[in-house]
């Protein structure tokens, strides 16, 4: 129920924004639509992931939003086929107000470019948008309450392929208890359309130099099923 108001939201807001763009352009002096679905949807997809932004940021809805400097909403191509999604903000995440800026996030930037991609190519964000003290694991019910947020950014980026970086994310996305060694290697279905790839957090592929094997053979799937995209 709550979720299909929140796709009744978000569609209306999509309404709201389109009829505000025809009135703007009208104003320009516009007298004749030249239809270019694709940029129109494109804008429309940046405006309503702005909009959501800006409510996640007055975000109350655990106790994490009492300790947290900053929330990190997650940011990249409001189009991405591709998304990254890791398990919640670093101290440096917390402190920038943006995803992976340390020195997990200075590798996985290492990591897309070895594939031929760059991070504005992609949308990246977490499970949970604020940063858990001390870095400790996020708990059931803040992962409960914060992912309402994920789910939305899911449905208005539309990508074709979710990559899932750690054991948070895959078992959170695959609602499963099973561990990460076992879910990445392969693509899981997800949803309509839609299939995820788990593999290591590039925080413990600093940790254990060992997964850099794995982490690998990852993305060179990754890679071939994107370039089918
Ligand atoms: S972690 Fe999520 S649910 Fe909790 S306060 Fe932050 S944005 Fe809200």
């Amino acid at each position: 129920m709550e979720e299909k108001k929140k796709i009744l939201e978000d569609f209306r807001e999509v309404l709201s924004l389109t009829k505000k763009y025809l009135r703007q352009e009208r104003e320009r002096g516009l007298r004749e639509i030249s239809y270019k679905p694709q940029a129109t949807s494109h804008r429309l997809q940046k405006e309503t992931l702005e909009k959501l932004r800006k409510e996640v940021e007055g975000c109350r809805k655990c106790p994490l939003w009492r300790s947290r400097n900053n929330v990190v909403f997650g940011e990249g191509s409001p189009n991405a086929k591709l998304i990254l999604v890791g398990e919640a903000p670093g101290r440096n995440e917390d402190l920038q107000g943006k995803p992976f800026v340390g020195a997990a996030g200075q590798l996985l930037t290492k990591i897309l470019a070895s594939i031929g991609l760059k991070r504005e190519d992609v949308f990246i964000g977490n499970i949970l948008k604020c940063r858990p003290p001390m870095n400790r694991n996020p708990k059931p019910e803040e992962i409960k309450a914060c992912w309402g947020y994920l789910d939305r950014q899911l449905k208005i980026i539309k990508p074709k392929i979710i990559l899932a970086m750690g054991t948070f994310a895959a078992q959170t996305l695959l609602k499963t208890d099973e561990r990460i060694g076992r879910l990445r290697g392969e693509f899981h279905p997800f949803a309509k359309g839609v299939r995820l790839l788990a593999t290591y957090h590039p925080a413990a592929l600093l940790r254990n130099p060992g997964y850099k094997r794995a982490v690998w053979e990852d993305m060179k799937l990754l890679k071939k099923e994107y370039e089918k995209l």
